[in-house]
């Protein structure tokens, strides 16, 4: 028998590193098994019912019907067939998803994956064919040295087995970033921003794309994205968000 793939009869050296990892929670600090420990979870990561076209939370109390919308989506609907987010943009999220974008808080990504999995299942989102990360311009790519829709996206590919490239959708010019402006200027920040890679355009054609990105305030970004996808002949454009901005008059 080869000794290499026999089971050692007393513990080796080395051995140690297969038990449980323990870190500090990110939120409260106390020793937890995840980057974010139970309590945590339980406290600031409970579900809401959302508006079904923008993931605007709704008030508390109403029944969780499908395709229940804010009073903005029944006014102008949104070029979205579903929006899904998991938490909202506010403590203790706000913090941890500044640390996961932009100082390199990559051991976040696989608790932050978990919160999206678990909303996409609750909402009961239909299945698409891609998984398309928010793309950034290559300066800024470079700048960050990571793109963290992609971060967030290709992990949840991989535990759905979607389709995942962050090369189809191209960001074609520099914007001012969206949270400097107020919310009349961000849609037109954002016109003309976003093209399909031209070689691999017809790939998309009459394909089910979901969009990711990490947060999502007035939707101008995802919503101008998912005008190029009918454009190029997309059958069906959902956004999946990991956080949403409350409305200004939400507590
Ligand atoms: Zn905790
Ligand atoms: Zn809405």
């Amino acid at each position: 028998m080869d000794a290499r793939l026999s089971r050692p009869s007393k513990p080796v050296a080395g051995a140690r590193l297969l038990a449980p990892c323990r870190s500090q929670c990110a939120i409260c600090r106390h020793w937890a098994r995840q980057a974010i420990c139970a309590d945590c979870l339980q406290r600031y990561a409970q579900p809401a019912i959302r508006c079904w076209t923008c993931a605007t939370r709704l008030p508390p109390g109403l029944a969780s019907t499908p395709q229940l919308r804010c009073g903005r989506c029944l006014q102008q609907a949104p070029p979205l067939d579903r929006c899904i987010a998991a938490l909202d943009y506010g403590f203790p999220w706000d913090d941890l998803l500044q640390r996961f974008k932009f100082h390199q808080g990559l051991e976040l990504g696989a608790c932050l994956v978990d919160r999206l999995d678990e909303a996409l299942s609750c909402a009961q989102a239909a299945r698409p064919d891609w998984l398309l990360p928010v793309p950034l311009t290559p300066q800024r790519l470079c700048e960050r040295g990571y793109n963290q829709s992609f971060e967030l996206a290709r992990r949840l590919a991989r535990r759905q087995r979607l389709k995942c490239e962050p090369d189809l959708l191209l960001r074609v010019r520099h914007t001012e970033q969206q949270a400097r402006l107020s919310l009349q200027e961000r849609a037109a920040n954002v016109r003309r921003a976003f093209a399909i890679e031209p070689q691999r355009a017809k790939d998309l054609h009459g394909q089910h794309i979901a969009l990711l990105d990490d947060v999502m305030t007035s939707g101008a970004t995802l919503f101008e994205l998912a005008r190029v996808l009918r454009q190029a002949g997309a059958s069906h454009v959902q956004a999946w968000i990991l956080a949403r901005t409350p409305e200004p008059d939400q507590p």
